[in-house]
């Protein structure tokens, strides 16, 4: 199997050797930008399989390099590391085209995880068949990575995809957040992580005609979600 490549983009030295050693160890190339124009010029040339992005850069901020990222490569897996644990910031990044985030500091293992099981749904042969999940007025493309809505069609993360197939296979069904964190993400659910939470909202802007009064991804209080 051919090396996977991770671009790194972040401009404090002792992480970047840190997270350098560990990919390295893990069997991975790892790229270097210290700026985020830097990270958007070595993700054109180097076409990594996934990018580390940091939200703190000298030049322009994380969001701006990943909407870059974005305008030229609609599924380059983007994690996003935040050092700020608001959760508008980590939705902003979702936003803004990054697949995942974690906050700052991390454990190198959740990272590593997080890295392991983007890059394998990256590299999943896309099916045969083209499959689609209509919810509502929208059309899922689980192909395409793609759902439309009114006429606007937006692309869907590999996360988004994946939650959103867990959550039809059991359609009607309510969904612990907890089961939605091992079996989309693989992580161990742990009582803060609000993953799971800001891909909802992000879905339901995507999905429903009032996110805010959602008709089909509903909140199960306490519990999960539940399609309908
Ligand atoms: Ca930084």
């Amino acid at each position: 199997m051919t090396k996977k490549t991770v671009l790194v983009v972040e401009d404090e030295p002792t992480l970047v050797m840190g997270l350098q050693d560990v990919l390295e160890f893990e069997g991975y190339d790892v790229v270097v930008a210290p700026t985020g124009r830097e990270g958007v010029s070595l993700a054109n040339l180097r076409k990594p399989d996934v990018v580390l992005l940091d939200l703190m850069l000298p030049d322009i901020n994380g969001y701006q390099v990943c909407e870059e990222i974005r305008r030229r490569d609609p599924f380059m897996p983007i994690i996003m590391l935040t050092a700020r644990s608001q959760e508008a910031d980590k939705v902003r990044g979702l936003d803004a085209g990054a697949d995942d985030y974690v906050t700052k500091p991390f454990s190198i293992a959740e990272l590593t995880a997080r890295i392991r099981a983007i890059v394998r749904r990256a590299s999943r042969l896309p099916d045969a068949t083209p499959e689609f999940i209509e919810i509502g007025n929208a059309k899922v493309d689980v192909t395409a990575q793609t759902v439309e809505r009114a006429g606007t069609v937006h692309r869907l993360s590999y996360y988004e995809i994946e939650l959103l197939r867990l959550l039809h296979e059991r359609r009607a069904t309510p969904v612990a957040r907890d089961d939605i964190l091992t079996r989309v993400w693989g992580l161990e659910a742990t009582p803060s992580n609000r993953t799971v939470d800001n891909f909802i909202v992000k879905l339901r802007r995507k999905i429903e005609d009032s996110p805010e009064k959602p008709e089909h991804i509903l909140t199960v209080y306490g519990f999960g979600y539940k399609l309908v």
